[in-house]
């Protein structure tokens, strides 16, 4: 669902910076060849991750949840000189097109690829983390928000994506699947978290600006 009227979603898109030719090539591919597209970032959200990680500068940055790596891109552009960007996907068929394009944008260096389920791989993080970008499966986002908060450095971000969830949260009653009730009290416990502070943007499908205090 577009929140946005898509006249201003474009608007907002030309009069921000550009992707990146390569951040481009995998948008058009991801969309050509691989099953549901709409879960990548895309050029604006792209852009907003790439921005509050260049506003935070990290040194360890964790991601839950690859896809087609688009997203790992962006966040990395903001990463410390000898900073590295960890991120886990429990697909283990996107690796070599993920490997491909993160070798294009450059950053195979810095960018790790753990395939597997991310909350076996999270407890085997053994360094602190000062950013980490919540977008796996949506059932699991208040576990992998426990998982992570004793390992992010305080002043560090969690950001958590779709968290409006095509606006189902607001009518629990009505959408009793899973997601939309795990989405929803995922936000009622960062609500109530004395550990954190946050706002919720009302960016595409809803981020969730996480800082620990
Ligand atoms: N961050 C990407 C989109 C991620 S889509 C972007 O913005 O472009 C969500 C991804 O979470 C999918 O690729 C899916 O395979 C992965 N995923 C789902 N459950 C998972 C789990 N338990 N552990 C790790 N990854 C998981
Ligand atoms: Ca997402």
């Amino acid at each position: 669902m577009e929140f946005l009227d898509p006249k201003l979603n474009l608007y907002a898109e030309q009069f921000s910076s550009d992707e990146t030719e390569v951040l481009k090539q995998l948008n058009r591919e991801t969309n050509a060849k691989v099953l549901s597209p709409r879960m990548l970032s895309g050029h604006l959200q792209g852009r907003i991750l790439s921005m509050l990680s260049k506003m935070i500068r990290p040194k360890y940055i964790l991601e839950i949840g690859t896809y087609t790596g688009y997203s790992a891109i962006c966040l990395s552009e903001g990463l410390q000189e000898n900073g590295k960007i960890i991120s886990m996907d429990i697909n283990e068929e996107l690796e070599s097109f993920i490997l491909g394009y993160w070798s294009k944008a450059g950053i195979n260096n810095k960018a790790e690829l753990k395939i597997g389920n991310a909350l076996n791989l999270i407890p085997q993080i053994d360094h602190p983390l000062d950013l980490v970008f919540i977008d796996a499966d949506k059932e699991n986002y208040s576990n992998y928000f426990d998982l992570v908060i004793d390992k992010l450095n305080s002043g560090g971000i969690i950001i958590a994506d779709n968290v409006l969830w095509s606006g189902k949260v607001l009518d629990t009653e009505k959408h009793t699947d899973k997601e939309t009730t795990s989405i929803h009290s995922f936000n009622q416990k960062i609500k109530n978290d004395p550990r954190v502070e946050n706002i919720l943007l009302p960016v595409r499908d809803g981020l969730n600006v996480i800082r620990k205090r």
